[in-house]
């Protein structure tokens, strides 16, 4: 399977009308969490434990696991999401707070 994550042909992994999740590369698992604080913190420590998995089995038979954080249905990632124009959705980006407050003229 190829695959990107990032880029301007970015594949969508999980669904657009969640704001937050987390996605489990390796088991194909999606878990919503309500906020990105809470999505960074259950990913930190997934990866962490499929850190400690893959230091200590490192069978070429276990999968590979990564927990990725989805803004909107796609991995997340600040400098990404400003590459795109679109709110990064952290509580406290300077560029995007402004936005919010005084939003755009359309
Ligand atoms: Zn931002």
């Amino acid at each position: 399977m190829t695959a990107h994550l990032f880029g301007p042909n970015r594949q969508k992994v999980g669904y657009d009308d969640q704001e937050w999740s987390v996605w489990i590369l390796g088991m194909d698992d999606l878990h919503d969490k309500s906020s990105l604080a809470e999505a960074l913190e259950f990913a930190a420590e997934h990866n962490a434990i499929f850190a400690e998995l893959r230091l200590r089995d490192d069978s070429q038979y276990s999968p590979v696991m990564y927990a990725v954080v989805l803004h909107w249905g796609y991995a997340w990632n600040q400098a990404v999401e400003h590459s795109f124009g679109v709110d990064c959705g952290h509580p406290e980006c300077g560029p995007c707070t402004v936005d919010r407050v005084l939003p755009k003229a359309s």
